[in-house]
């Protein structure tokens, strides 16, 4: 049994993390929690765009759109 810290909820978002929409760096991750729903990344584009969407459905959100600096 191995733990992967990586998808820990509360793991911060990094460089790597890119919005499935659009391929931007992502602010924001949605975690689904319906049976093998697993997480969406989101710029802060298109999570303003789907976000009440997943609020509605019950999505956990690690919101990091502070960070964004551009
Ligand atoms: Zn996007």
């Amino acid at each position: 049994m191995s733990v992967t810290t990586a998808d820990a909820p509360t793991a911060q978002l990094t460089r790597q993390d890119r919005c499935d929409r659009c391929g931007a760096q992502a602010y924001v991750r949605a975690t689904l929690a319906t049976a093998g729903g697993g997480d969406l990344l989101f710029c802060g584009h298109h999570f303003r765009a789907h976000e009440a969407k997943l609020v509605g459905a019950g999505a956990q959100i690690l919101d990091e759109r502070h960070l964004i600096d551009a």
